[in-house]
């Protein structure tokens, strides 16, 4: 099959196919059904003449390679039909900052939904603030209320959905029904739920950022983001990506193409043994509340069911209150939940969080310890019986 055309809007095929068939090129490859890791700087020109045009179909290593466009083209197939282009970067935060960069000049404002990871907020307060461009926080579940901090000079709205560490859910319709009356771009940290679960260029959305380090990758063995655009923002997409010299590196770009094409069930196996905890947990006694949106008692599980197909392996729950030492004791007891930042790979993760320090436009204070947890691929029963263990400790504690 040769699908070195970016799939169009007619293209039949679900999400899961396309993750499969999209951005292979077999005769290219001599027959092989992945392409090499091309590491390249230099590409070379056969005439003056071709040199002076700049003509090839690649013209120098930073700005694609046979690799990256074929993960391009995957990409594009799963954002659907709305997606003009998808820039690659060398991690999740350089894909926001490049986003933002791309958005706002001095003098200009942007509104930050105040759930927004942590490294997003410091980018927004620190060189945003430095180049002029200031920044209002907002509460996630404000909805077309948002109509109220817009200024003049608002050029864009930042959202993430469900928000990092507490796991509240925006209305982006909404929001961005707002922000397009007013003139601003609506950027999505979609990094969460990725385009397979959630497909925020079609929900009003214009540029879609994603930590590719997580799900995409899938075996915590990259860093690397992604910044998708529709066709309204991806000529300054585009262009700003490459005022900045933003590029990803070439193993990383392979085992990123290498994650897409198991997506699918990988993201599945996340979607049901998360569940399946969290119900589980929501029944312990040591657990107060479950904060994961496919829940049916969550506050933000309408949003997450009319704009979401899946929920991914991430959630957080707030303990019944204890000293931080019951809290640490139990998670020196884990065997199967390691202790560490990121998370969207094969492993469990336990690590303990608290967004009081940091959060401005709403406040922090669920009433005792907090947790976040990503459910890996591990037998389900065997995660369990660890937290079991672990609750012993902390109740002993
Ligand atoms: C991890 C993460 C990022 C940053 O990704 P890196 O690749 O670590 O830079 C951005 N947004 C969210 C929601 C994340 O969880």
């Amino acid at each position: 099959m040769d699908s070195s055309q970016p799939p169009t809007t007619q293209d039949p095929l679900q999400a899961e196919t396309r993750l499969v068939t999209a951005g292979r090129d077999t005769k290219a490859q001599k027959g092989f059904v992945n392409p090499p890791v091309f590491h390249g700087s230099t590409v070379l020109y056969p005439t003056a003449a071709d040199l002076h045009a700049h003509r090839g179909e690649f013209q120098y290593g930073r700005h694609g390679t046979p690799t990256t466009r074929a993960l391009q083209e995957v990409l594009v197939a799963l954002e659907g039909p709305q997606c003009a282009g998808v820039g690659l970067a060398p991690s999740g935060l350089a894909a926001i900052s490049t986003a933002l960069l791309a958005v706002a000049k001095a003098g200009d404002h942007v509104l930050v939904c105040d759930n927004a990871y942590r490294p997003t907020r410091n980018f927004c307060n620190g060189l945003l603030a430095r180049y002029g461009v200031e920044t209002t926080y907002f509460d996630p579940l404000i909805g077309a209320g948002i109509a109220a901090l817009f200024k003049p000079n608002t050029r864009a709205v930042l959202v993430e959905a469900p928000g990092s560490q507490s796991f509240e859910m925006p209305d982006i319709p909404a929001i961005a029904a707002v922000a397009h009356a007013r003139g601003a771009l609506v950027i999505d940290d979609n990094t969460w739920a990725t385009p397979l679960y959630h497909r925020s260029l079609e929900q009003g959305v214009d540029i879609s950022v994603q930590a590719g380090t997580k799900y995409i990758g899938g075996h915590s063995d990259i860093m690397f983001g992604t910044i998708s655009a529709n066709a309204n923002a991806w000529p300054i997409v585009a262009e700003n990506v490459r005022l900045l010299g933003v590029c990803a590196g070439p193993d990383d770009v392979y085992l990123a193409l290498r994650g897409m094409r198991t997506l699918s069930v990988r993201l599945a196996q996340h979607h049901r043994s998360g569940l399946e905890m969290a119900r589980w947990l929501q029944q312990r006694p040591e657990v107060q509340r479950v904060l994961h949106p496919a829940l049916e008692n969550d506050p933000g599980h309408a949003i997450w069911k009319r704009d979401f197909t899946g929920a991914s392996g991430l959630f957080s729950i707030v303990l019944q209150p204890k000293p931080q030492r019951a809290v640490d004791a139990m998670l020196d007891s884990l065997k199967l939940f390691g202790m560490g930042f990121s998370w969207g790979g094969f492993e469990s993760l336990a690590i303990p969080f608290d967004c009081s320090a940091y959060r401005t436009a709403t406040a922090w204070a669920p009433g005792g310890p907090t947790l976040r947890l990503h459910i890996g691929l591990e037998n389900i029963e065997d995660l369990k019986a660890d937290l079991d263990c672990g609750f012993a400790v902390f109740n002993a504690a």
